[in-house]
């Protein structure tokens, strides 16, 4: 999946390299085929499933405004959030 010989980019965001072996997506193609995301959108797919908003991989790549939205929800949720080893 490389393109014009540049490091495999994430499908979903288009913006970040995956490295290493990536994160799974919580979305799959038609079949049930498995999808690679970078890291940070592994993060924010399991965030943005919580919240019953996770985007479908049909509307990859996001859009920056999209993007930028789950992340300032992330952050607004998780500067509350515990860190005190509960769920
Ligand atoms: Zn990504």
């Amino acid at each position: 999946m490389t393109t014009h010989g540049e490091v495999n980019r994430c499908p979903r965001c288009r913006a970040r390299p995956i490295l290493d072996l990536g994160a799974l997506s919580r979305t799959t193609r038609d079949d049930g085929a498995e999808i690679v995301v970078c890291g940070h959108c592994g993060d924010l797919e399991a965030f943005t499933e919580e919240g019953g908003w996770l985007a479908p991989f049909t509307e990859w790549p996001l859009s920056p405004e999209r993007l930028a939205a789950e992340e300032r929800m992330w952050y607004a949720v998780m500067q509350h959030a515990r860190y005190d080893g509960r769920a």
